[in-house]
């Protein structure tokens, strides 16, 4: 197994098994499973949401309930295919009654979230919702630009962590979209810009491949 699967496999047990806030007991009397994350293990973008809801922690899969659909049909307008993208949450398991967070879950939980980004390392991170993209925000010292999230949803924040650059793109939650339709066209507009990205980043690599492959020439070449 790569290593990059067995760092995952690693999280998904340690989830199976945490005990560090009292969510489980939850999952442990309903039947439910944790939601870890699902999608491309070399995604260039993760979306990441708050918690699951009730089919998430039915099925261990994360949004494939009616927040689900309306986020396949934004990536589905911004031409993304959903295997392409990794998508997890800060919470991993359901808060009873879908609830928010409450602060020292995700103090417990987000050590996981942290090391799937460490180990996938997207280039480009989403938030979704105002729980998530103040984490994000937080955990990527971006607090001074931190503000409602009507004034900061589709913009670009670029992060430079080490070795990992990467650019957070707040969004608003995608099941704001189920109980007020007009905002569907917000979150479509905003989600365009990933496409732009996409063929940015792969531009990218094709300049850094030739680059790559003209100094190997170079190198091999005993007459240059
Ligand atoms: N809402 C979330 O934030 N996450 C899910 O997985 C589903 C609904």
């Amino acid at each position: 197994m790569e290593k990059t699967e067995e760092e995952l496999k690693k999280i998904k047990n340690e989830v199976l098994n945490c005990k560090n806030c009292s969510l489980y007991k939850e999952r442990g009397e309903n039947r439910f499973y944790p939601v870890i994350g699902e999608g491309n293990h070399r995604a260039k973008i993760m979306f990441v949401g708050e918690a699951p809801g009730l089919n998430e922690a039915k099925t261990g899969r994360p949004f494939c309930g009616a927040a689900g659909k309306i986020l396949d049909e934004l990536l589905e307008s911004a031409e993304i295919k959903r295997e392409e993208v990794y998508i997890t949450n800060i919470l991993k398991d359901r808060p009873p009654g879908n609830r928010d967070p409450q602060p020292e879950e995700i103090k417990a939980c987000a050590p996981y979230l942290e090391r799937q980004i460490e180990i996938i390392k997207p280039k480009i991170i989403c938030p979704l919702g105002r729980y998530s993209m103040k984490f994000m925000m937080e955990k990527f010292e971006l607090d001074d630009r931190l503000a409602e999230i009507s004034k900061i949803h589709g913009k670009l924040f670029r992060v430079n962590k080490f070795l990992h650059n990467f650019t957070v793109i707040p969004f608003y939650h995608p099941a704001v979209a189920t109980y007020n339709p007009s905002m569907k066209e917000i979150l479509k507009e905003d989600f365009k810009v990933l496409k732009t990205l996409l063929e940015g980043l792969s531009e990218e690599e094709k300049r850094r491949r030739k680059e790559w492959e003209s100094e190997k020439r170079e190198m091999e070449d005993p007459f240059f």
